[in-house]
C-alpha cells in the first residue's frame, strides 16, 4: 500500500528539530520527505490536519509476562526489600505462567503498547515451568497486533541446571530461526549477575559472541546484586560480566542503580547499552540511578509497567529533578531516542527516523498547544504538554495499526474478556 501524508509537523527529539513536510511511503518504506511534495494516482493520500508526526517508541526493556499483574493482590507479608519482592512476586509469577497466560500476557501488552505510540518492544522473558517455545508465544502476541520485538528467555540458575540449559537453548533457537526477520530479532537473555555462575555467563557471552546479537541482563538493580560479585567472585560486576564476555557490543544491560562512573564508562566504551527504569526504581525503591553519570549509549524502558514511553520519560525526569545528580534537559528524550537506535542496531535498519529509506513506523499525536512551539521548546512540550492519550494514529511497517485510535483488525473487547479469565487462572495457581 501507498500512503502520502500531507500537512503534519514532523518533530525529532535528539537533536530537536520540528519542521513541515510530506511524506511518501511505499511498501512500508518512506521514500520520499519534502515540502510541497505531489501525491501520485496510486497513492492514498492522508491529511493530517496539522498534527504531529513522532518516530514509533522503543520499549527498551519490559517483561511482557507482567501483564496479567495488572489488580493482583499483594502478598501477605510484604516483601521487606528487592530479593524478597522477586521472591515473593514476580519468581511466584512467572512460575505460574504456561502457554495460555505467555500468549496473553504478550497480546495485551503490545495492544497497551502501541496504543501509546509504542512500535517495538525488547523484551524479558521467563517463564521456568514452559521454557521451550515461550519465545513463539510472544512473538504471536505481539505479531497478531503488527509489533516489533527484540526477545529473549531469562538464563537463570534459580531453577537448576537442566532449566538453565533450556533457557540457553530456547535463546539460540529464538535468535537463528529470526536471524533475517524484518519485525523479530533474538538477544542472550539472563537474569543478574547474583542468580548466574560463571560458567552460565560464560555460556551466555559465547552464544552471544557466536551470532553477534549481546546479553540482555539485569545489572546492579539493587546493591545485593554488586555487593554478590564482590563477596562471592571477589570482582565487581562490571569486570565479572566483561571476564565471562557478556559485556560486549549490543548487550543490553537494564537499570546499573549502583554502577559508578568509571563502570558506565566501561559498559559505554563496550559499545553495550544502559537501560534506564524510573518507575520500576522508584516503585522497588532500589535507589536512584544518577543520570549525569549515564553516557550517551543509554535508552529508556519501563521495566514491566506499561509501554507508555511518555509517562517513563516524565517519571525519569523528575525523579532526576529531584535528585542531586541533575542531568540536562535533553537526558530522558535523548535515552527515548535512543530505544530507536537501540533496535536499528538488531534490525539493520534505521528505525526510529522520519527519513527517505526508514521504515515507516510513526505516531501521529493530536496536540493542540495554547503556547508556540519551535526547535527550542519542542522538548518542554514533550515533557509538560504531550502525552500517550493525544496518540491518534500509529503505524509500523507501513500499515496503519490504530487509527482514531482504534486498534486495526482486532476486537479488542473481546480480547481484554479472554484476558481477564486467564489472569483469574494464573492468579489461582500462583496461590495453590
Ligand atoms: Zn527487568
Amino acid at each position: 500500500m501507498n500512503f502520502f501524508l500531507r500537512n503534519a509537523r514532523i518533530i525529532n527529539l535528539d537533536p530537536p528539530k520540528i519542521d513541515e513536510a510530506d511524506i511518501r511511503i511505499i511498501d512500508g518504506i518512506i521514500t520520499e520527505r519534502g515540502k510541497n511534495l505531489r501525491p501520485k494516482k496510486v497513492d492514498e493520500v492522508v491529511n493530517l490536519s496539522g498534527n504531529y508526526i513522532l518516530p514509533g517508541f522503543v520499549n527498551s526493556h519490559t517483561h511482557l509476562y507482567s501483564a496479567l499483574s495488572r489488580g493482583m493482590s499483594s502478598p501477605k507479608n510484604a516483601p521487606r526489600n528487592f530479593i524478597e519482592i522477586l521472591q515473593k512476586v514476580w519468581w511466584k509469577l512467572d512460575e505460574a505462567l504456561d502457554e495460555e497466560s505467555i500468549y496473553f500476557s504478550a497480546l495485551v501488552g503490545a495492544i497497551e503498547a502501541v496504543k501509546f505510540g509504542t512500535t517495538t518492544l525488547v523484551d524479558h522473558h521467563a517463564s521456568p515451568n514452559h521454557i521451550r517455545g515461550s519465545l513463539d508465544l510472544i512473538k504471536n502476541g505481539l505479531s497478531k497486533v503488527g509489533l516489533r520485538g527484540v526477545l529473549c528467555y531469562e538464563t537463570t540458575d534459580r531453577g537448576g541446571m537442566k532449566k538453565r540449559d533450556l533457557g540457553l537453548e530456547e535463546n539460540e533457537r529464538f535468535v537463528t530461526e529470526n536471524a533475517n526477520n524484518p519485525f523479530f530479532r533474538g538477544t542472550i537473555g539472563g537474569h543478574a549477575s547474583f542468580t548466574l555462575c560463571n560458567d552460565s555467563l560464560r555460556k551466555m557471552g559465547e552464544l552471544a559472541s557466536m551470532y553477534d546479537c549481546g546479553v540482555h541482563v539485569h545489572v546492579a538493580e539493587d546493591k545485593a546484586d554488586t555487593l554478590d560479585s564482590m563477596e562471592n567472585y571477589n570482582t565487581d560486576i562490571i569486570g565479572r560480566l566483561d571476564d565471562l564476555g557478556v559485556l560486549r557490543k549490543k548487550s543490553i544491560f537494564a537499570h546499573g542503580v549502583h554502577l559508578h562512573q568509571k563502570q558506565l564508562a566501561k559498559v559505554e566504551n563496550a559499545g553495550a547499552w544502559m537501560v534506564h527504569n524510573p518507575r520500576s526504581n522508584m516503585n522497588n525503591a532500589v535507589g536512584y540511578a544518577p543520570l549525569n553519570w549515564y553516557g550517551t549509549h543509554s535508552a529508556l524502558g519501563t521495566d514491566g509497567f506499561p509501554a507508555d514511553m511518555f509517562d517513563e520519560a516524565k517519571f525519569g525526569y523528575f525523579r532526576n529533578a529531584e535528585s542531586g545528580h541533575r542531568a540536562e534537559f535533553s537526558r530522558l528524550p535523548m535515552m527515548l531516542n535512543n530505544g530507536q537506535k537501540l533496535a536499528s542496531e538488531f534490525f539493520g535498519r534505521p528505525l526510529g527516523t522520519i527519513a527517505k529509506n526508514s521504515p515507516a513506523d510513526l505516531v501521529v499525536l493530536e496536540y493542540h498547544s495554547s503556547t508556540p512551539i519551535n526547535y527550542q521548546n519542542i522538548l518542554g512540550h514533550f515533557l509538560f504538554g504531550m502525552n500517550s492519550a493525544m496518540v491518534q494514529h500509529v503505524m509500523v511497517n507501513g500499515n496503519w495499526i490504530v487509527w482514531n485510535r482504534q486498534l486495526i483488525g482486532i476486537d479488542e473487547e473481546a480480547v481484554m474478556e479472554k484476558a481477564k479469565k486467564v489472569a483469574a487462572k494464573l492468579w489461582k495457581k500462583m496461590k495453590s
